[in-house]
């Protein structure tokens, strides 16, 4: 890396793709290549399609669910409207008493949050319970928060601002005893910690390519078998990946995200030991600079997020500074609003706090010398906008 370029620290945001599965999508889109469409019947699809399945199995493994209850979409946007609107629109229509409520964070993805409230226009009713001051949900909450007409809970793994884990074991057990589905969007936790389906209990779980070294524009959505019958599709067409969502696979996206997924799984130890230490280090080195909170759980978190807020500084400012740094202050989504971050506004942090947060996000190739760098310029930028406020 040149030395003018910036330290990547916003793997949260997106991860560069690892060079073999840039390798293998190449592969898929030329003439001597397997560039034939896996619908087509001919030795030319049939070939594609076997590298596309050969990728679900991929995918499958690394969250511990059969190749055939995976369906490809555009990314974990796409697979959490599909799983939100998809499982409400689908019991909106059944029998007599169709169930109209749904269950939900303040801390969830804003591809989790507006399906919901696009729901609400549809006259559905939409709970959104509160975290804790770490950002943890009580699965108490869940619990209460149930009715007989719930038709799904959604709740993510790992938040992406904060990286806190929530307990979805526990949340899963209580939606069980009450026959509500479960949904988990896994986009910041898969390929970072161990993510079994089997061990989860839940039915429904979304996950993307580009979190986990793999390309943009491809995700999966995991569904229990019982759940087929109650998704509505959002795409209608060709009825390609058994009618719940029609299109030409993009085979080259698909393979890459299937490789990428191989990978992670014999990887992901490893890359959380590396993160783990790495954040330790920036953060006993941001510690240091002295009026510092960290914003989540100290523990129950995903290994290569960090989240802290500043005292008496903007953050707005504080990021202008840092240019030689390529880091957000909250979720990637929100930066370009002057929002303070509704996750930290969440926790209970006031708005100055909330607007003075930075998001570190490590991944497989951040260095020492990268949190080396990032804490003496964090270190130098905090001093001097304290040094000139009034
Ligand atoms: C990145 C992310 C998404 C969106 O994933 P895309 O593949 O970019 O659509 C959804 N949820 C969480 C928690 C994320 O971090």
């Amino acid at each position: 890396m040149n030395a003018q370029e910036p330290i990547y620290l916003d793997y949260a945001a997106t991860s560069p793709a690892d060079p073999r599965v840039a390798a293998a999508m190449g592969e898929c889109l030329t003439r001597e290549g397997v560039f034939g469409n896996p619908s087509s019947m001919h030795q030319h699809g049939r070939l594609a399609r076997a590298r596309v399945e050969h990728a679900r199995a991929q995918a499958a493994a690394l969250i511990n669910a059969p190749p055939q209850q995976l369906v490809w979409t555009s990314g974990a946007t796409e697979s959490n409207n599909l799983a939100i609107l998809g499982s409400a629109r689908a019991a909106a229509k059944r029998g007599r008493h169709p169930g109209r409520h749904l269950v939900t964070a303040r801390t969830e993805h804003k591809s989790v949050l507006d399906p919901c409230r696009r729901l609400e226009h549809e006259g559905f009713q939409v709970s959104y319970l509160d975290t804790d001051h770490q950002g943890l949900i009580a699965p108490q909450l869940v619990r209460e928060a149930l009715r007989d007409d719930t038709v799904l809970v959604s709740i993510m793994h790992a938040n992406n601002e904060i990286g806190v884990l929530q307990d979805i074991e526990a949340i899963a057990a209580i939606c069980h005893e009450r026959a509500v589905p479960l949904h988990v969007d896994a986009a910041q936790s898969a390929g970072k910690v161990a993510l079994d389906v089997e061990r989860l209990q839940c039915d429904l779980l979304s996950f993307t390519a580009h979190k986990l070294y793999g390309p943009k524009g491809i995700g999966a959505l995991y569904f229990a078998p019982a759940r087929r019958a109650s998704l509505q599709p959002l795409v209608f067409g060709g009825g390609h990946e058994r009618g719940l969502r029609s299109g030409t696979l993009a085979v080259h996206q698909i393979v890459g995200f299937g490789l990428a997924c191989e990978l992670a799984a014999a990887a992901w130890r490893a890359d959380a030991e590396h993160c783990e230490r790495l954040r330790a280090r920036l953060w006993q080195g941001l510690n240091a600079i002295g009026g510092v909170l960290l914003n989540g759980h100290p523990t129950q978190r995903v290994p290569g997020i960090l989240n802290v807020s500043f005292t008496g500084i903007e953050g707005e400012s504080l990021l202008m500074g840092l240019t030689e740094l390529s880091l957000s202050t909250g979720s990637a989504c929100s930066s370009d609003s002057d929002e303070p971050s509704y996750v930290l506004r969440a926790l209970g942090r006031d708005t100055e706090l909330a607007q003075s947060a930075l998001r570190f996000s490590l991944g497989r190739y951040s260095s020492e010398q990268d949190i080396d760098l990032a804490i003496a310029a964090v270190t130098r930028e905090v001093r001097r906008l304290r040094a000139a406020a009034p």
